[in-house]
């Protein structure tokens, strides 16, 4: 066997050994459906069904030698589609990316979000002491756990954009206010609080993942908490799915799950009517990733004056907004190679619906989507808000 044949046989063996259902790799019919729904699949060179041709043909050299597994964006758009459940998002994709990295075939923006996250425990390369900094005005104030040392009911991982992005803060601040309002006994991690790893995991970075899981896991120990927050999707997916397998196990909602079920509490404190057409953007790691599409919808449609709108892509077949899989530090590496932004294209279904607000429930979307409006929604007829941002809205707190 040739050294090409090897690297092929060993890429193959590990797609089918490390990824739970990896075996039915085997089992790909060639139907080209993962292709044809692949928002980027028009300018790969080998998207998954091509791919597979190719691994089956003891040719994956020929991918290693491309860039084209830089354009997914792990949106599991392909898993949702393939009638033989090939685990085409979480398998292939992510194991031939994490090929390219060993190859050393990462484009630079990438590269230098890896690093950050590596030196500083975020994608932002922003300083870890200044993780809960955006905290100093709530009142009463946010509890940062190393200092508390006393019971919580809730752990709520901040995350890594509503913790430094200067427009995310806004909904870290909105979560808090409306957390206190409720009277919940909540504590935050804050420079004790790592990235949640998973969309370095997913654009390859294994190694890295597991390096901040541990951090974070490790941190999760210290504390006395019954369950665990997400903002970011993202983060709800690595706590509930991926930490586990490392060792840490805990109970762990997504904000709108566990605001859905408070929304008896809630309701009483929604006064302010909100008067807008709505349209809801299903987050990739909610949505396909994780089955959660009920509750950021009731959480919309207990608005006060809101009425809910869909888009024509909704739910499982929803549109990736292009920042999953590392496609958050890829923008400039995707543009080039595509001449398109998902988040425009998504902003264009947005404003087709007639809404004035596109309601999102991820930290990556808010300031995606605004800058995407900025060069489509020219008479500015389309507000971007996280949900709880128009929870605390029409609390008025
Ligand atoms: S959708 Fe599944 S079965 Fe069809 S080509 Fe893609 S991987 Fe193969
Ligand atoms: S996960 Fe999304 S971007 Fe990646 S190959 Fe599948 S459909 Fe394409």
């Amino acid at each position: 066997m040739s050294n090409l044949e090897t690297a092929n046989a060993i890429f193959y063996n590990k797609i089918q050994e490390a990824t739970q259902d990896g075996e039915k790799l085997r089992n790909c019919l060639q139907c080209g459906n993962c292709s044809g729904i692949c928002p980027f699949g028009y300018v790969m060179i080998y998207p998954p069904s091509r791919m597979i041709a190719e691994v089956r043909a003891n040719r994956f050299e020929k991918i290693l030698g491309t860039e084209n597994i830089w354009m997914c964006v792990s949106c599991y758009a392909c898993t949702s589609v393939c009638p033989a459940q090939i685990p085409i998002t979480a398998g292939l994709m992510t194991g031939a990316k994490e090929e390219l990295l060993l190859a050393g075939n990462v484009p630079s923006e990438l590269q230098a979000a890896l690093e950050y996250s590596q030196r500083y425990g975020n994608p932002l390369g922003e300083s870890p002491r200044k993780r809960a900094d955006w905290a100093r005005e709530i009142q009463p104030e946010v509890k940062l756990l190393g200092k508390y040392r006393q019971p919580v009911d809730v752990l709520w991982f901040v995350g890594d954009y509503p913790s430094y992005h200067p427009r995310v803060q806004h909904i870290a601040q909105s979560m808090a206010k409306l957390l206190n309002a409720l009277n919940i006994n909540f504590g935050i991690l804050g420079p004790e609080e790592y990235s949640d790893g998973d969309s370095q995991r997913l654009a390859g970075e294994r190694g890295l993942f597991e390096m901040l899981a541990e951090k974070n896991g490790q941190a999760f120990n210290k504390y006395d908490f019954k369950e665990i927050i997400t903002t970011d999707p993202h983060a709800y997916n690595a706590i509930k799915n991926e930490y586990p397998k490392l060792g840490f196990s805990f109970p762990v909602r997504h904000y709108t799950e566990f605001l859905a079920e408070n929304i008896e509490k809630i309701l009483p404190f929604l006064k302010n009517e909100i008067n807008a057409r709505v349209t809801y953007h299903d987050p990739c790691y909610l949505g396909r990733a994780n089955n959660i599409y009920e509750q950021p919808r009731s959480l919309i449609q207990n608005l006060p004056g809101v009425e809910l709108v869909e888009m024509p892509h909704n739910l499982k077949n929803s549109l990736c907004c292009g920042g999953g899989g590392g496609g958050m530090w890829l923008d400039g590496f995707q543009w080039e190679k595509s001449h398109v932004r998902l988040s425009e294209w998504r902003i264009q279904e947005a404003l087709s619906t007639g809404a004035n607000i596109l309601a999102v429930a991820c930290p990556y979307e808010t300031s995606r989507f605004e800058d995407a409006a900025k060069n489509i929604d020219k008479t500015g007829q389309l507000r971007i808000r996280d949900i709880v941002e128009l929870l605390v809205e029409s609390m008025g707190v």
